[in-house]
């Protein structure tokens, strides 16, 4: 056996060599198809291999394709931040672009702070974020995450930031039910503010509709008006942690649509390119930059790579393809229809607990019993022996946070927005086989 010397996510395991994508479907070198149901990461919304974006790619790289951000703007990364301003809640957005969405959320923190700053507010500079949260891996955006596992190992290296109660209503951490709780979760974020004092806190973080920690966990009615409205009335600008939801994924471009409200910033990332390049941004209000406009007139922030021309055009053709092809639209309608399906699914798959989600971003909780809503141990891995199970298959699905802080035993099925009716017919057969083979092993592994 010839040494490896690529650092995979886990070392003891052999991962197929991809070939080639198209659509949803990648193929590996065997030849072998995969139903990308998870679109990756959730990411490669407009699916593989689509021939305009690598035209769009091949035609900015023939002109230029690098340059540095203090010598140089460039047309593409122009119009790319008018563009977003043009689509996002309300408009008037700036717009920073980084290389992914833990750098778009740190991002976010460091204006928010700089914003606070400028106007002589210098002890503003925590942020509060919730429980059951993703908001990145780098030291910043861990600080604002409420992902047990993924801080676990460096915590005596992360800021103390304070969090709340995430809006989990299959699993309430307040134990009431919607909408008999007038959103006490929402209360609990006036608590917290309360407790610390306004005077320093720089921003509040949350994903429209949690992801990764938790599975397609969506709020309850009007929770981000309340937010929105605490934060209003104590000076706290709302951070929106997009990467995830933003450009079409629940079927409105972004996830705050859903409920009207209009963020002070939004990180993005994923979805902005469907991965044909590494691409983020984060999105700023006129309100917020207006102080730094005013001040320093230099934000500190930034990468090499920052708004460069290659990316911002990748990124501009992705737009031009998620607007041309109604894919909010399409994420709606096939969200629905999906949502539908794989409900039908669960009613005879007894370790099924809930099926939930907007748009194309669902997710299905498991249970040892659906009438307690009892949780597997988290040592029995059922969301990797479901993934893998699907993973032989030939289907790709995405973790949720797997039984810690709280949060179930997840899956995230979020196919690209391209997906067919035929191919969800295909995806909710594969996954039913999983999930059933799953279901009788755990019966037999009980049995003795
Ligand atoms: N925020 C959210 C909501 C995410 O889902 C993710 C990625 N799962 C991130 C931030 C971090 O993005 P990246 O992996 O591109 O750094």
């Amino acid at each position: 056996m010839e040494r490896e010397h690529l650092i995979k996510p886990v070392l003891d395991h052999s991962y197929p060599t991809v070939q080639y994508g198209k659509g949803v479907f990648l193929y590996d070198e065997q030849g072998k198809a995969y139903l990308d149901a998870s679109s990756g990461a959730v990411t490669a919304g407009i699916g593989h291999g689509v021939q305009e974006i690598i035209d769009a790619m091949m035609e900015q790289a023939g002109k230029v394709s690098f340059v540095y951000r203090s010598q140089f703007t460039s047309e593409p990364a122009e119009k790319l931040a008018k563009k977003l301003s043009d689509m996002a809640p309300g408009g008037d957005y700036w717009a920073f672009f980084v290389n992914s969405g833990s750098e778009a959320t740190e991002t976010a923190m460091k204006i928010a702070i700089q914003h606070w700053q400028e106007k002589g507010r210098f002890g503003k500079n925590m942020v509060i974020s919730r429980r059951m949260s993703y908001h990145g891996i780098t030291m910043g955006a861990l600080s604002m995450s409420g992902h047990v596992l993924r801080r676990r190992r460096f915590i005596p290296l992360l800021e103390d930031y304070p969090v709340v109660a995430p809006p989990y209503c299959y699993r309430c951490p307040l134990q009431m039910t919607a909408p008999s709780c007038k959103l006490a979760c929402a209360d609990d974020l006036e608590t917290a503010i309360k407790r610390i004092g306004a005077e320093h806190i720089a921003a509040f973080i949350a994903e429209p509709i949690v992801g990764a920690a938790g599975g397609a966990i969506v709020p309850p009615e009007g929770y981000y008006k309340k937010i929105k409205e605490i934060l209003y009335r104590y000076e706290i600008l709302f951070i929106a942690d997009e990467v995830m939801t933003g450009i079409a994924r629940t079927g409105t471009m972004f996830g705050m649509q859903h409920d009207g409200v209009e963020p002070d910033l939004m990180a993005l990332g994923k979805g902005l390119s469907a991965g044909y390049t590494p691409m983020a941004a984060t999105l700023v209000k006129d309100n917020v930059m207006a102080p730094i406009l005013q001040g320093s007139k230099s934000i500190m922030a930034g990468h090499t790579y920052s708004a460069n021309p290659q990316s911002a055009a990748v990124s501009l053709a992705v737009l031009g393809y998620v607007e041309r092809h109604q894919l909010a639209e399409a994420a709606q309608s096939m969200g629905a229809y999906l949502l539908t399906k794989l409900r039908e699914m669960a009613e005879g798959i007894e370790i099924i607990g809930d099926v939930r989600g907007k748009g194309l971003l669902l997710a299905i909780e498991f249970v040892r019993n659906r009438d307690d809503k009892a949780m597997f141990p988290p040592g029995e891995g059922i969301t990797v022996r479901i993934i893998d199970k699907a993973f032989h298959k030939g289907l790709l699905v995405y973790p949720a946070s797997g039984a810690v802080d709280g949060a179930g035993d997840a899956i995230i099925v979020a196919p690209p927005l391209v997906i067919t009716e035929a191919e969800v017919d295909q995806l909710v057969q594969l996954l039913e086989e999983a999930i059933r083979e799953v279901a009788d092993e755990l019966t037999r592994e009980s049995a003795g």
